[in-house]
């Protein structure tokens, strides 16, 4: 069945669309070149996304981390929103009691559906990894 479908598809090029006139079965370029531009096209396609995320982590991270330094232990989501916070990434979760403690690098907090709570930055690396380890 895999094998039938594979040998239908066969005979385009991935990358430029172009039939392929020679070669083995299963082919999916019609050089190397177009092999090539391809993989490099995926691998930084996966960069970008990977970056992004990073990036929006980081902001994330200095929200949390100019928060703490105000000792501002909680605060509601639409704010922390208009500030540029994504409340869906975060570095780990765990679950304990009923709650959900959600960990930024080594800014932990707990969320409910209107604001975040008890932002606080862990105090050693130990304690941080701890946490991390349990997910
Ligand atoms: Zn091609």
């Amino acid at each position: 069945m895999e094998y039938r479908k594979l040998n239908e598809e066969r005979g385009r090029c991935l990358e430029c669309g172009d039939p392929i006139r020679y070669g083995r079965q299963g082919r999916k370029f019609c050089s190397p070149q177009c092999k090539n531009s391809y993989n490099n096209r995926k691998g930084r396609d996966s960069r970008n996304v990977r970056s992004r995320v990073r990036n929006a982590l980081d902001k994330n991270y200095a929200i949390l981390r100019s928060l703490v330094r105000m000792h501002v232990e909680s605060i509601d989501l639409l704010s922390l929103t208009a500030m540029g916070f994504n409340e869906n990434l975060v570095t780990s979760y765990s679950k304990s009691r009923g709650h959900t403690l959600y960990m930024c690098y080594d800014i932990k907090y707990f969320k409910s559906d209107m604001r975040i709570y008890s932002i606080e930055k862990v105090s050693s690396v130990k304690e941080a990894v701890g946490v991390s380890a349990n997910l």
